[in-house]
């Protein structure tokens, strides 16, 4: 391991930490605040309040930031960041019970909801989400309807509607970025794109395609403009993984909102329908993007079942066949193309049983795999037979591979279930060709097959080479 991985893994421990933890969450809320109140307009909620989402997200994310300490600490990150910024005591202690009833609410609903899978790792998260954003904006409404008379002289409904609409706003857009944050080792492919593909430049398309978007629903305007940029972020959710289509979702809607308020005239209702209009176009990217990841993630493990062996592990035919002609093709210096096939394996079964033969099987092709290369193939292509392709090997060292190969199987015994032992031994066809590009992987197959079976009629326990006179040995 690098210094530089040390680092970064034991950064990631002190705030895993039970002090490191809380202190961390603290320092969040109060960068956060800071944040918040500087791009807070006079006299009003801020646009993009991003405390009470980190602080609810770290939460979920790092466990053992949920203490007394963390609470308490976040508490007076909370109070020191608005009477640092000239609010009053008691502004500043409405202000924090706001946030903190919304954070405990969202944090208690989406654990209950999500049952602890607390990633964004499939669609129905993003419901869940919603719902605990939903709760935790009502929970911090409930202070607002108290608040917006008390201090920004207005009305109790619309105190609870605004602070709500502000905060599911927050919530929404910020919570599912800090959820499907990848840990810091991830690697940095996984990170951003949602399939297995390479990124290349068109991997930048969509985001193009949002910027594009984004800008037309300013020049353009009026009401369904908000709508303008939804074609791209369906596009970067098909393209990108979670944690990026969250981020560009999150960086659209602050764009829009922040842009759309500046040139509306100032209108408590507009204001409103802006905000939830903006920030309700969220949850679909995201969702979508989960979706798309779940599909991939399946797609993935049945591909790698379907080219197994369910026995032994090793490729199957058809798998075999495929990347053994795909080598074939690609090869420029000579190639060797083995068969191998057990010795009265029948007997085995009828003697030890079935269960005896499978176990002989697993451990025949354990031994094989370590003589192998990995850029060697072996494959099961059914009953007790296998087979190999190996590249770049004159036909002398091709000879010895295969007779290392008989020996490690032949020079000891295989363990059984029923704890007996006993003697296997294989017999293997040869076929070595000095250039692979045209040929097919079936036909050279056959050729190993015949010579195979030279080798079981000479005696069995022996490698033969395919066009040889004489059987090696
Ligand atoms: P030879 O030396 O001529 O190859 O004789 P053999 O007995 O190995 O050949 P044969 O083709 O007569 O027998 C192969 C046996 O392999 C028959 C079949 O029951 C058994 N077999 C095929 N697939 C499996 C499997 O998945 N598990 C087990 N245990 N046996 C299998
Ligand atoms: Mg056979
Ligand atoms: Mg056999």
């Amino acid at each position: 391991m690098s210094e530089d991985q040390k680092n970064e893994r034991s950064i990631w421990h002190v705030y895993q930490g039970k002090l490191g933890a809380p202190l961390t969450l603290a320092v969040l809320v109060f960068v956060g605040c800071l944040l918040g109140i500087l791009s807070r307009p006079e006299n009003h909620l801020a646009s993009l309040w991003l405390a009470n989402a980190t602080m609810a997200g770290f939460m979920l994310r790092v466990p053992a930031s949920v203490s007394p300490l963390g609470w308490l600490l976040s508490t007076l990150a909370f109070l020191a960041a608005d009477l640092l910024t000239g609010s009053g005591l008691f502004k500043a202690g409405i202000l924090t019970v706001a946030n903190l009833m919304g954070v405990a609410a969202t944090y208690t609903v989406y654990k209950r909801l999500s049952k602890g899978a607390i990633g964004i790792r499939q669609p129905m998260s993003v419901l869940q989400l919603a719902i605990a954003c939903a709760c935790g904006a009502a929970a911090s409404g409930l202070v607002g309807a108290v608040a917006n008379p008390l201090l920004f002289d207005g009305g109790v409904l619309i105190g609870f509607i605004f602070w709500s609409v502000t905060e599911f706003a927050n919530y929404i857009g910020i919570l599912p970025v800090i959820l499907s944050m990848p840990e810091p080792a991830a690697r940095a492919r996984r990170i951003v794109i949602n399939s297995a593909a390479p990124i290349r430049w068109r991997g930048m398309l969509p985001v193009f395609g949002l910027f594009v978007s984004c800008m037309g629903a300013i020049v353009i305007g009026g009401p369904g403009a908000i709508a303008f940029p939804v074609p791209a972020l369906l596009w970067c959710a098909v393209t990108y993984s979670v944690f990026v289509t969250a981020l560009l979702t999150l960086m659209a809607s602050a764009w829009m909102l922040i842009s759309f308020s500046h040139s509306l005239p100032y209108d408590e209702s507009l204001l409103i329908s802006l905000r939830l209009g903006v920030f309700l176009i969220v949850p679909g990217p995201i969702m979508l993007s989960s979706v798309m990841q779940s599909n991939n993630k399946l797609l993935v493990t049945l591909k790698q079942m379907a080219a197994r062996d369910g026995l032994t592990g090793v490729s199957n035919r058809l798998d075999f066949l495929d990347r053994a002609q795909e080598q074939l093709n690609a090869a420029s210096s000579s190639v060797g193309v083995m068969m191998i096939d057990l010795d009265h394996f029948k007997e085995i079964n009828d003697t030890h049983g079935h269960s005896a033969g499978d176990a002989v099987l697993i451990a025949v092709a354990g031994r094989i795999q370590r003589c192998l290369r990995s850029s060697d193939l072996l494959g099961r292509l059914g009953g007790e037979e296998f087979a190999i392709l190996i590249p770049d090997r004159s036909a002398e060292e091709l000879i010895a591979v295969a007779e290392r190969i008989r020996h490690t199987v032949a020079d000891s015994t295989v363990g059984l279930p029923n704890h007996r032992s006993i003697p296997v031994t294989m017999s293997i066809g040869l076929v070595v060709v000095e250039n692979g590009n045209g040929l097919s992987i079936e036909r050279l197959l056959i050729e190993a097959d015949s010579a195979l079976y030279r080798a079981k009629s000479a005696g069995r326990n022996r490698v033969v080479l395919s066009g040889a006179p004489e059987p090696v040995n």
